[in-house]
């Protein structure tokens, strides 16, 4: 029930980056609902203090509705940003009104590391000194009302210097939760590229291929488009590595997977499918497009000059999406026609 308010009916789950920022928006709010309520009662019913019973009211009504909009609308920043302001005012009367009775100046710490865990370092340091400079105004208008001596200048001084050492700290444990979160981001990224790329040529591996030939066919199927796919297999590759070393078999690979990318048009796909074959997958193409680019891979592969100095030839075999074709089904087509194109000696493409 409390996770379930909490985190706005499950809208935000503990991956996400705002998680805590929404369980702390929350939770503030609720207490300040609960506080104000209670204050506003104690102080109608057994202090008579009614002009602050009405503050205390109108606090607990903000609160509410902010509270309310908050777990409609999920908006984290501004409902940070109404928290925050609603604070920060009933904070400044708050302190206003009592600052030299009963240690009522302790409240402001709490003020700063609120402030920058929802708003952020730079947002936060900008509403913190905002604060503390409407604060000193308030209390240097108010000061002659005081009792003599109420507040002597080392408690000012004390006050002053104990809060800036706060602010700087909470800015600095700000900046390098910051520079941790940056950092686990990059890494991520990093890993994520990683994942999907084959080491040798940098070209997309086959985990990322599966995934774009699913969603391939996904759009395939909801717009009616076409999309085709070339198999290529490099032709006795292994003789390459048996006479001139795996050295020169990776750098044949290298040349080929370039020979790919020169050819493939913007919204193509190259990858490497396993060992030295690849796969291309041509959105928005249909057969007769598909056999012409392997074509023209096929015969620019024919002519290429490879690094240990022998001429490579390719076969690639061509399918184009059918309705009810699976991913298994389309790249099974080309399979064949690729099988066909060895069987028909090699350097050819069938479809
Ligand atoms: P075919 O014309 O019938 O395709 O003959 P092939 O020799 O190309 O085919 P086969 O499947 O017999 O051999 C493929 C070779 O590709 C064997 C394997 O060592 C080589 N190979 C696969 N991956 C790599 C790689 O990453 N680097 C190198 N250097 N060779 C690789
Ligand atoms: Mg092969
Ligand atoms: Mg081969």
């Amino acid at each position: 029930m409390l996770k379930h308010f909490i985190t706005n009916n499950h809208q935000f789950k503990p991956s996400d980056p705002e998680y805590r920022r929404v369980y702390l928006i929350n939770g503030m709010l609720l207490s300040m609902v609960v506080i104000f309520t209670f204050f506003f009662f104690a102080n109608l019913a057994f202090f008579a203090l009614y002009s602050v019973a009405l503050l205390d009211f109108v606090g607990a009504a903000l609160s509410s509705v902010i509270l309310r909009r908050f777990q409609i609308l999920n908006n984290v920043r501004q409902a940070a940003f109404q928290t925050i302001s609603l604070l920060g005012v009933f904070l400044l009367v708050y302190l206003g009104f009592s600052a030299p009775d009963f240690y009522s100046l302790y409240w402001l710490c709490i003020y700063p590391p609120l402030v920058f865990f929802l708003l952020g370092r730079k947002k936060g340091l900008f509403a913190t000194v905002l604060f503390f400079a409407l604060l000193a105004l308030l209390l240097s208008w108010l000061e002659p009302y005081w009792p003599a001596e109420s507040f002597p200048l080392e408690a000012l001084l004390n006050v002053v210097f104990a809060t800036v050492c706060l602010v700087l700290l909470v800015h600095y444990y700000e900046v390098s939760r910051h520079e941790v979160m940056q950092a686990l981001a990059n890494q991520h990224r990093q890993l994520q590229r990683l994942s999907v790329t084959d080491t040798l040529t940098g070209l997309y591996n086959r985990v990322k291929l599966d995934d774009i030939l699913s969603r391939e066919i996904a759009r395939s199927v909801r717009h009616q488009s076409p999309f085709s796919v070339i198999l290529a297999d490099l032709d006795f590759f292994k003789a390459v590595n048996d006479n001139f070393g795996h050295m020169a078999g990776d750098q044949a690979l290298i040349s080929f997977s370039d020979i790919l990318l020169q050819h493939c048009r913007e919204l193509d796909v190259a990858g490497r499918w396993g060992g030295e074959e690849f796969l291309v997958i041509c959105p928005h193409t249909d057969i007769t497009g598909a056999k012409l680019l392997a074509e023209r891979i096929r015969s620019t592969v024919a002519k290429h000059d490879f690094a240990h100095g022998k001429q490579l030839t390719v076969s690639l075999g061509v399918a184009s999406f059918m309705r009810d074709d699976d991913a298994n089904i389309i790249l099974k087509r080309a399979d064949d026609a690729l099988y066909r194109a060895k069987s028909k000696g090699r350097n050819c493409v069938e479809i």
